[in-house]
């Protein structure tokens, strides 16, 4: 029989057979330890390790570095079977992020450097933008970096770092000419091995997303050699990130899209079972419009998504269509959730109820990644309005 969560219209047998060991490797590898992941925070650097020998870090990594030359949808499926187990705590979707930050835009030499520990999971990845003085508003940063000889002398601080804790490899927003607006931002590569005046903050404490360390993160006169300009591109720093971001809004939408399916089988076996004033739950005509309802909309969602996802593969996939599916996918994630939490009634509320999990989980899809703000604020960009 067909499997509903991974009813996506490039999923080939490959993609089946990399989704059952994708899927076993969560079972035996994450399952066992997430409830002390989640104590801890942080998930640990040996679950790094084993993830990169299985594989699944370097899967869409270039076969010459050590990954395996495969599309970006196999990565998706990993996304997607971490949301099947509802836990996202495994910070795979940054990881690869910045991965292909490296892939796509690094110099061979970087590449040559970074993407073997890459995806060997010796290097675990982070990409730090924000900073406690702005978010949305990236042209305001003011973590600086001023040249020094061969070197970039890097002073700031950046929080909601994802990868904080265990990122030994994180691409850095800096401005290198104070002068130049967007013009002036860089991507500097930090490698924080003996990274003198680099320094983790707190892990902080969040409402969901238990197990994945997010971090302050301070720079107090860090030195990073020239040669880690990604691309050796200084001031193109805001366009790469342009050019990068649609992959990531891309993967929130999948996520979402695995979270609700998850949240949905959920519910559907809740209500089967649940009996109120004599009857099912499920039996009540609210209950199943409203099933039917998100039933429809996680159709609807799958056939757009996997559009985008072509779109990407052919290079085509532009801002605003990104946008559109991070906007509405994560909207319709916390309002699809919320709903079968409903539908749960008073156990839904409770901790011991993966349902209360998914829904405490769901409300910074609509934060990070690019507020919903700003997404209709792209996408409106893109409206003709003379
Ligand atoms: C769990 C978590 C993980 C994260 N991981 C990372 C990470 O790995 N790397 C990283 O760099 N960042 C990360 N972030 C930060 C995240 O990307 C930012 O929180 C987000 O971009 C919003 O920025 P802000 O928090 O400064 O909010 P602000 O920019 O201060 O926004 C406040 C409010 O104003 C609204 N707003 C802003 N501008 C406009 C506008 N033009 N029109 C209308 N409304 C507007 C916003 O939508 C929001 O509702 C993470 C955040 C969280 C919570």
């Amino acid at each position: 029989m067909s499997d509903p969560h991974l009813d996506h219209d490039w999923m080939t047998e490959d993609h089946h057979a990399y989704a059952n060991s994708v899927r076993r490797f969560f079972e035996e590898e994450y399952q066992p330890q997430r409830a002390k992941y989640e104590e801890a925070g942080v998930v640990d650097l040996g679950f790094w390790r084993k993830a990169g020998e299985m594989g699944i870090l370097g899967a869409s990594a270039p076969e010459e570095y050590g990954g395996q030359g495969l599309s970006r949808t196999f990565d998706l499926v990993t996304m997607l079977e971490q949301a099947r187990i509802h836990d996202m705590g495994f910070g795979f979707s940054v990881h690869n992020i910045v991965m292909h930050y490296v892939v796509e835009l690094a110099t061979d030499d970087q590449k040559a450097r970074w993407l073997p520990r890459m995806i060997s999971g010796d290097l675990v990845g982070a990409i730090a933008m924000t900073e406690p003085g702005t978010g949305s508003d990236l042209q305001s940063i003011r973590t600086t970096a001023k040249r020094d000889d061969d070197h970039f002398v890097l002073n700031g601080s950046k929080t909601f770092i994802t990868n904080g804790q265990n990122a030994d490899l994180i691409v850095v927003v800096a401005r290198t000419d104070p002068e130049a607006g967007s013009k002036g931002i860089s991507l500097l590569v930090l490698e924080t091995e003996g990274a003198e005046g680099f320094r983790r903050g707190r892990n902080l404490k969040k409402l969901g997303l238990k197990a994945q360390d997010t971090s302050e993160l301070f720079f107090g006169d860090v030195r990073v050699p020239v040669a880690n300009v990604l691309g050796g591109h200084e001031g193109r720093g805001f366009v790469q990130l342009m050019v990068q971001l649609p992959w990531e809004r891309l993967m929130l939408g999948y996520i979402a899209l695995g979270m609700v399916r998850t949240a949905f089988a959920m519910t559907v076996e809740h209500v089967r079972e649940r009996k109120v004033f004599g009857n099912r739950v499920m039996d009540f005509q609210n209950t199943r419009f409203k099933l039917a309802e998100i039933k429809t909309e996680i159709e609807m969602l799958g056939a757009f998504l996997d559009r985008l996802s072509r779109e990407l593969e052919k290079g085509a996939l532009t801002a605003e269509r990104a946008a559109m599916a991070k906007m509405w996918a994560t909207e319709f994630q916390c309002r699809a959730i919320d709903t079968c939490l409903q539908m749960f009634g008073g156990y839904g509320y409770m901790e011991e109820y993966p349902i209360s999990q998914l829904y405490a989980d769901a409300r910074v899809q609509r934060i990070y990644g690019g507020t919903s703000e700003i997404m209709r604020e792209i996408v409106a960009r893109s409206i003709d309005i003379d």
